[in-house]
């Protein structure tokens, strides 16, 4: 079956719609054109935010079964498609056509969960009899959709991070308004499609494209607008938490994910899995690995097994089978990693691996002896770089896993529970990941981060109460 977008529009209250400015969507490998799509105006934002006050009232209205029905439909569409949804993943973004499958089989996931949670938003009774005066009093709260929530998503995965704000907006009864990353807003229109054709309501879901230094403001500032739903940098979430004033805020951010393998590790299965969460997505992955903390006794036998492994991964075409790694997302980006990279050789770090670009690709990159004082012991890299540190013992590896201004999630490999039990205590993260890599998630957990990594957390149930506010409702008999 063929779906029905052919690119060009944008969809905004239910209506495909064109305009004469566009943005061209270019395959990052070779700069091919691949499609247009329309630069959308501040007008066009303000419209789409006036329709969307009619489809909050549409959406709140929809009984808990016909969001059941809808969301699944949207599931069954994307299912029949699945090719066409993945290969537009990989050819608009960086992933592999194996790795866009991959996001695709994600994103008909979180939207059958949004279908089952849409049935699960409880109340509680409430007893008001615990005040003395209050015997006559019974009653309950139940939630309530908040109304009309601005979603704003990043490139590195263009499907199913906009899934995981429609699919509970929609399960929780709320209107959206998606404006997706510019480099990569075919994705997003494909779901906006799978929404059309299993026939959700008009106003409902709008996915409008522009760029978010234009058109972002009037979407965050809106008074309408009751709540944004950032997933992105760090940088452009620091804007958008000063401007959005007086309404509820969700934000998904970077990170520079450490990792620490103990001397009772299973080194082969450690290896294994901090290789593919260090190159996954090109490392264009908020849960990346970035930084390998290795017990000193074992330090010399994992960097010979993990530099080994980094030379089988093959990176090159995406719509190859046989490729590992795509390239990122710009070939502006991947001179952004090259040049940390170089700052940090700069200053002594030890290249021993990798460090190689051409146009938009970078090698998979393995660093040693990486100064303090480098930007890339600090901050987040967003590229196929890994860090690997000797130490000591654990309470060292904890310390330096800590000392940096973000805390998504963490991995640790160890076989001692006593040992994995003080991680868990005293790391200062989202998700502790034990015996595998930071780069592990369901869509049905709670995922978010610590310090500068994030507010709130996504995860179907978990945006649903997010997106929702309870309502007390107390009778005096
Ligand atoms: P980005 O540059 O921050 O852009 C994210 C989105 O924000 C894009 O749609 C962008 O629009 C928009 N935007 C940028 N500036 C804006 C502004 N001033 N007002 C309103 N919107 C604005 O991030 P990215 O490069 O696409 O993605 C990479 C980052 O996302 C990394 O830091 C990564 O760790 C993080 N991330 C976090 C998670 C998580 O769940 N924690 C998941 C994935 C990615 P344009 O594209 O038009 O600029």
């Amino acid at each position: 079956m063929k779906t029905q977008y052919g690119g060009r529009k944008m969809y905004v209250a239910g209506q495909w719609t064109d305009r004469e400015r566009v943005i061209e969507v270019r395959d990052p490998q070779d700069n091919q054109l691949i499609d247009t799509v329309p630069a959308a105006s501040v007008a066009d934002m303000l419209q789409c935010i006036e329709e969307a006050k009619e489809g909050a009232k549409t959406a709140a209205s929809m009984p808990v079964h016909e969001r059941i029905s809808v969301i699944n439909k949207a599931a069954d569409y994307i299912e029949e498609n699945k090719e066409i949804y993945a290969y537009t993943i990989s050819r608009e973004g960086s992933k592999t056509i194996r790795e866009a499958r991959g996001e695709v089989a994600r994103c008909i996931q979180t939207l059958r969960i949004s279908a089952e949670e849409a049935r699960r938003i409880h109340g509680e009774t409430i007893p008001f009899d615990q005040r003395p005066g209050s015997e006559n009093r019974v009653g309950y709260y139940y939630y309530v959709p908040i109304g009309i929530i601005g979603a704003i998503t990043p490139f590195n995965d263009p499907l199913n991070l906009v899934a995981h704000k429609v699919g509970p907006a929609i399960a929780s009864g709320n209107a959206i308004i998606v404006k997706p990353a510019t480099a990569t807003p075919l994705s997003a229109l494909l779901l906006a499609e799978a929404f059309a054709q299993a026939g959700l309501l008009p106003k409902v879901l709008s996915v409008i494209t522009g760029y978010g230094t234009e058109i972002g403001d009037a979407l965050v500032t809106h008074p309408a607008v009751r709540m944004i739903s950032f997933t992105g940098g760090l940088e452009a979430g620091e804007e958008i938490t000063r401007k959005a004033g007086l309404k509820k805020i969700s934000m998904e951010l970077g990170s520079n994910s450490p990792v620490i393998v103990l001397e009772d590790a299973d080194l082969e299965e450690a290896i294994e899995a901090s290789v593919s969460g260090a190159f996954s997505a090109a490392g264009q992955n908020c849960l990346s690995v970035q930084r390998i903390y290795i017990h000193e006794r074992l330090i010399d036998s994992f960097q010979e097994g993990f530099v080994e492994r980094t030379k089988q991964y093959s990176v090159g075409d995406k719509q190859s089978e046989l490729t590992d790694m795509g390239p990122l997302i710009s070939e502006k980006e991947a001179i952004r990693v090259e040049s940390i990279v170089e700052e940090a050789v700069g200053k002594g770090a030890v290249l021993l691996e990798g460090g190689k670009r051409d146009g938009a690709f970078y090698t998979p990159t393995v660093l040693s002896n990486v100064p303090d004082d480098c930007t890339i012991a600090k901050e987040e890299i967003f590229g196929p770089v890994v860090l690997l540190y000797p130490v000591a013992d654990l309470e060292t590896a904890i310390e330096k896993a800590n000392d940096v201004r973000y805390g998504l999630q963490a991995g640790i490999f160890t076989n001692d529970v006593r040992k994995a039990h003080l991680a868990i205590e005293k790391m200062n993260v989202g998700g502790l990941m034990i015996n595998d890599s930071s780069d592990y998630r369901i869509d049905a957990m709670p995922f978010g981060g610590m310090k500068n990594s994030g507010l709130g957390r996504e995860g179907i149930k978990f945006s649903i109460k997010e997106m929702t506010e309870p309502k007390v409702v107390c009778y005096k008999l």
